[in-house]
């Protein structure tokens, strides 16, 4: 391993970092983390992706008291809230719940009932990346576990990068991964995981915003069905033209 830097990366360091990064495993990748941005860094875990559960076990066994935190939108299904307990529960970490300033209820009354079904990029942006924006001011790095097999928007992702949404370094250990690897992991750990993985859930967000996928679908297919959307805009930098951040002018809809 090599990848010894002065200081923290930025944005003209992180680069080359990607390239060295490419051929490291996971846990070597989440060890330097641990290293050079000791608790400046935070791992996201949605509870609701085997990648997060490996991304999760493989982090604590390195350190267990690397900050660990989920979006709770206020309408995830209750099995994914069941396995942030079981998860937390065996790592015996609480992990740090970031919700959105509106209640479903607030929401429904300034922007109408059910946004999610006119306009799923306002909600996701209200109910997802605003409340990141905020959490992840305090910090240098953030974790995620996105893989380049998981759809077309994530097929070039970098295991390093910078964010330009949040300004902060991103790194996405399991990127090189593939879905067997992950499960071939969580079967060799026996690692708890989301019960709806089991019935054709294979990613999972909102209960609104989520449906199973059929056989040979892509594995983001039952994300958002009925709308071209693929992505809640956490994964989306604002260099690629992305627009689900809410702007000062937003009108309710
Ligand atoms: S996934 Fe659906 S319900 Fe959840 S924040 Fe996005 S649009 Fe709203």
């Amino acid at each position: 391993m090599k990848a010894d830097l002065a200081g923290l990366p930025d944005k003209s360091t992180i680069g080359p970092l990607a390239l060295e990064f490419e051929n490291w495993a996971p846990e070597d990748i989440l060890a330097w983390v641990v290293r050079v941005y000791g608790h400046r860094a935070v791992l996201a875990c949605s509870f609701g992706g085997p990648s997060g559960v490996v991304t999760l076990d493989m982090a604590m066994r390195i350190d267990s008291s690397l900050p660990v935190y989920y979006l709770d939108t206020a309408l995830l299904f209750p099995e994914t809230y069941e396995l942030v307990r079981w998860m937390g529960a065996r790592y015996k970490i609480k992990p740090i719940r970031v919700h959105p300033r509106l209640s479903v209820a607030e929401q429904a009354a300034i922007y109408g009932p059910e946004l999610w079904k006119r306009n799923p990029d306002i909600c996701c942006a209200m109910r997802k990346v605003e409340p990141q924006l905020a959490f992840l001011g305090t910090f240098e790095a953030w974790i995620s576990g996105i893989r380049r097999d998981q759809s077309r928007t994530r097929a070039y992702v970098p295991v390093i990068e910078w964010d330009t949404k949040f300004d902060i370094a991103k790194v996405n250990p399991l990127a090189t991964w593939s879905e067997r690897m992950v499960w071939t992991y969580i079967r060799a750990h026996e690692l708890p995981y989301n019960a709806l993985h089991d019935r054709g859930f294979p990613s999972i967000g909102c209960r609104p915003c989520t449906r199973p996928v059929a056989e040979g679908e892509d594995l983001r297919a039952g994300r958002w069905p009925g709308f071209s959307k693929i992505e809640c805009g956490l994964h989306v930098s604002h260099d690629s033209g992305d627009k689900t951040r809410l702007t000062e002018d937003s009108s309710p809809v």
